[in-house]
């Protein structure tokens, strides 16, 4: 059975003091190709987000490490609530006191596509996300080609966990490093401190 983390976004949450989106409130800039977000968020410890749109919601994992470009380099993905599809454009600053204080960038953003396949069939990616098997392509301005994200037993007995890993093709680089050279919104060009300095406002 794959879990149903929806009513935990809104659960967590205080809409009359987060500057995030409401469940209900509408996406904007929607192409019909799926969606993927990575979010840099400041929160107490600092981390990515990523956020792949399936069946109308954005499945979502937190990313200590951030993604890499390396092959060689497993990066472990913890997952975390559904979010609104709203949520893949949202760039701001969340209250102290209220659940993921801290500033959120949207670092990267981008169609992908679907390239898992069972015997020269695609698999559909809700089935690849209750089977813990995803192969995508990511389309992004930083993080692009063969991505596989896969389930593994979590450290802890029940605790479930991920690993992301680049995939081998023309995009694998082992001396790129975006998460440390690349640190600006793709949405508005700003860094942290900028959003946050913006916000205060
Ligand atoms: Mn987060």
């Amino acid at each position: 059975m794959a879990k149903h983390r929806g009513t935990d976004y809104e659960g967590k949450r205080d809409f009359t003091r987060t500057t995030e989106p409401k469940p209900t409130d509408k996406a904007s800039g929607k192409t019909g190709k799926p969606l993927f977000v990575i979010q840099k968020h400041d929160a107490s410890t600092l981390h990515y987000d990523f956020r792949l749109e399936i069946d109308d919601t954005l499945k979502s994992w937190a990313i200590p490490k951030g993604p890499s470009t390396d092959p060689r380099q497993k990066r472990l993905a913890i997952p975390t609530e559904d979010h609104p599809m709203a949520y893949g454009d949202y760039e701001g600053v969340i209250p102290e006191g209220q659940y993921g204080a801290g500033t959120v960038m949207l670092w990267d953003q981008g169609e992908y596509e679907n390239i898992k396949k069972v015997k020269g069939t695609l698999m559909p990616m809700a089935a690849c996300y209750e089977q813990g098997q995803i192969e995508i392509n990511l389309k992004g301005k930083k993080i692009q080609g063969g991505y596989a994200l896969v389930r593994t037993k979590g450290i802890s007995k029940g605790a479930e966990n991920w690993l992301l890993i680049k995939m081998k093709d023309k995009y694998a680089d082992a001396r790129r490093n975006p998460v440390n050279t690349e640190n600006d919104s793709v949405k508005t060009g700003k860094s942290l401190r900028q959003i946050q300095h913006t916000a205060k406002k």
